[in-house]
């Protein structure tokens, strides 16, 4: 195996910061520091760009954040606004809760519903437009650091090995994060449930401006309807295993029972059945390293907050580590990546952890419990309202503030409380 030290041509040349993973995070990462006149490698180690579309919820935050890229056009010409929540159970429906963010002012009052592969083309296109070019194949197998700099150990897809030497580094390496291991950050939690997804064509008469969660008494599932005509995001939080049950099949069988309406589910594009865990690190910063994104937490999908986490996430970080490559800024403005994110990771844990509670509902009195209490939630509007406004405040991120963080300085002349997101400027 050949061994180099130094920088490939193209995006590497005398680069300043070392991003790992160029899924949604580390293209974020890399478009606001190349944004900000950073010298930006980006490497991910598969072969090219992932074809799964996971994450499908880009919530109000998130697209703040994109408007903030220039990004937000692109972003919402690839979806479709959804705002709005219809719940049914054992073939009646039995409530339907409109997004209200009357007390959550945004210019983006919706969640976008656009497959996470659609999200990261606009992403690398934006990347590419600022000159930095994702390296695939290219896989980080180990680091070492010092005060003046990072050692990156890289692998490429001939098998040869590459020591880059660069100030700084930030992993966005996903859940099994090789930067995340060779920090030593543990991943402190609990594993969890085990869900199936698919992608698929769906004939239904259901109208599609509205996420569906369906019970069938003993089971809940969930609906998602994308931008193409016909086809839908659908989740089985209980996929178990009958022998020749297909996922088709067993989609169309369950969401007939809680419809109770006939509902066909045609060949799907994409299925997952995945386990997934609520764990996170302790700190997200050590040294001239960085981890954003799965490569610090990993949660249920149920509010789909994922990636829209680590977005937020990646912009938090990228104008403080520009500042401080920069020297305009020194470790104490650095720290405070962690202090700001870390309580918003631990926080995110315990509400999808309650999230997944919910979507579910495991309940043995589901089937008579949920009309009883949807009737109180339909005709009390007070209650309906607070309900939707609780729900909408969490999923939203609009809510998030930096109120704790030492950055905050409060100012009683100020009529916002010091930290909070401002909707406008
Ligand atoms: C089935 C499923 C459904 C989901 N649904 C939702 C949802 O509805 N909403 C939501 O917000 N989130 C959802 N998520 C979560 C969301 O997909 C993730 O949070 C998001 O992909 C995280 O982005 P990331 O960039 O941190 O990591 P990833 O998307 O995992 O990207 C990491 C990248 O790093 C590369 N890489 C890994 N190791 C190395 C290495 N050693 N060297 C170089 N490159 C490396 C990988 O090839 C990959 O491209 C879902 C996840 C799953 C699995």
């Amino acid at each position: 195996m050949a061994s180099s030290t130094g920088t490939p041509s193209g995006a590497g040349g005398s680069a300043r910061v070392l991003v790992v993973g160029a899924g949604p995070v580390g293209l974020t990462a890399a478009h606001e520091l190349a944004r900000r006149g950073l010298r930006v490698r980006l490497v991910d180690g598969a072969p090219g760009p992932a074809r799964e579309s996971r994450a499908v919820a880009v919530h109000p935050r998130t697209l703040e954040t994109f408007d903030q890229m220039g990004l937000v056009d692109a972003v919402l010409a690839r979806g479709r606004k959804n705002r709005a929540f219809t719940m049914y159970a054992r073939g009646s429906r039995l409530v339907r809760l409109d997004a209200d963010y009357a007390t959550m002012p945004t210019r983006f009052p919706y969640s976008l519903i656009i497959a996470q592969t659609e999200t990261e083309a606009v992403l690398r296109e934006a990347v590419a437009r600022l000159g930095v070019t994702v390296e695939w194949g290219v896989r980080l197998t180990s680091l070492e650091q010092d005060g003046d700099g990072v050692r990156a150990r890289l692998e490429h897809p001939d098998g040869s090995a590459e020591e880059y030497e660069v100030p700084w580094l930030v992993g966005c390496d996903g859940g099994h994060s090789t930067v995340r291991k060779q920090l030593g950050l543990p991943l402190l939690g609990e594993s969890s449930e085990t869900w199936a997804l698919a992608d698929a064509p769906v004939s239904t008469d259901l109208p599609p401006d509205t996420i569906y969660w369906v019970h069938t008494g003993s089971q809940a599932l969930m609906m998602v309807p994308y931008r193409r005509e016909g086809y839908w995001r659908l989740l089985d939080t209980a996929p178990g295993a009958r022998p020749g049950d297909d996922p088709a099949r067993r989609f169309s069988r369950k969401l007939s029972a809680g419809l109770g309406r006939t509902v066909r589910v045609g060949e799907p594009e994409w299925t997952s059945v995945f386990t997934f865990q609520q764990r996170m690190v302790p700190r997200m910063h050590d040294g001239r390293c960085f981890v954003a994104g799965d490569a610090a937490h990993v949660h249920s999908p149920a509010s789909g907050q994922g990636m829209n986490t680590g977005v937020q996430e990646a912009y938090n970080l990228a104008w403080k580590l520009a500042m401080a490559a920069r020297g305009q800024a020194g470790p104490e403005l650095l720290a405070t990546y962690g202090q700001e994110r870390v309580p918003v990771g631990e926080a995110l844990i315990g509400s999808t952890r309650k999230a997944t509670f919910l979507v579910q509902f495991k309940n043995a009195l589901a089937g008579v419990a949920l009309p009883v209490v949807f009737t109180f939630v339909r005709t009390l509007g007070p209650l309906r309202r607070a309900i939707q406004r609780k729900v909408l405040g969490g999923m939203s991120g609009l809510r998030l503030s930096y109120g704790q963080s030492p950055l905050t300085t409060a100012d009683p002349l100020m009529g916002l409380p010091a930290g909070s997101r401002a909707a406008a400027a």
